[in-house]
């Protein structure tokens, strides 16, 4: 992710007076319309749980252009770890909450992780997609748990790690980081420190 703050400055060709693009003949579940960050996505529908709302799509570009376009030309969502999908609306104004309706799937599609009625905000946990120990962001989501700050998905508690992790919205590229270090902590002690006896049992801890 390479925002830099929740309002979300944007150029998409939208009236401030309400939604913009309902889903004409009644296809697409979301609209854009106003928040109170400026432009977020809405629920044009009742959406259920676990269902796709949309794909972000964009070119993918790396961390040094990502800042060569700068804030306001690049709203990037981080896809790898020198790796970012510069994304084009909508997905680009769907704004970040401490606790999302809805989360991102296999890297691209934002899917509802509860019911979202028509017209409720449609937004997800940036940090389910940050791993790159270089951004963070103020937060004003307004969540009775909202973190103030948001930041790489590795300084979340544990238990919000697990409950992301659980629902299948945390990016690919975190997970194999995650497991690569787990696999490391795991070799260590018994390629390391474990001595075994002549009678095959364990003898000794040593460092
Ligand atoms: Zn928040």
């Amino acid at each position: 992710m390479n925002h830099t703050s929740l309002p979300q400055p944007v150029t998409a060709t939208t009236s401030p007076s309400g939604p913009v693009q309902a889903g004409s003949a009644g296809d697409l579940p979301y609209y854009i319309s106003q928040c109170e960050f400026g432009l977020g996505v809405f629920a044009a529908r009742d959406i259920v749980f676990g269902e796709v709302i949309l794909e972000f799509t964009g070119p993918v570009i790396d961390f040094a252009e990502t800042k060569r376009r700068g804030p306001k030309e690049c709203m990037a969502i981080q896809i790898g770890p020198d790796r970012y999908l510069d994304t084009r609306p909508p997905g680009v104004l769907v704004n970040h909450s401490c606790n999302p309706n809805a989360g991102i799937r296999q890297d691209r599609c934002l899917v509802a992780l509860r019911t979202i009625r028509a017209g409720q905000e449609i937004r997800y946990d940036y940090s389910t997609t940050m791993e790159e120990h270089s951004f963070t962001m103020e937060c004003r989501c307004g969540s009775p748990v909202c973190r103030k700050v948001v930041r790489d998905f590795s300084t979340l508690p544990w238990l919000t790690q697990a409950h992301y992790i659980s629902q299948g919205v945390v990016m690919s590229f975190i997970l194999e980081k995650m497991r690569a270090g787990h696999a490391r902590r795991n070799r260590r002690p018994v390629a390391k420190t474990l001595r075994i006896g002549s009678n095959g049992l364990q003898t000794a801890w040593s460092v």
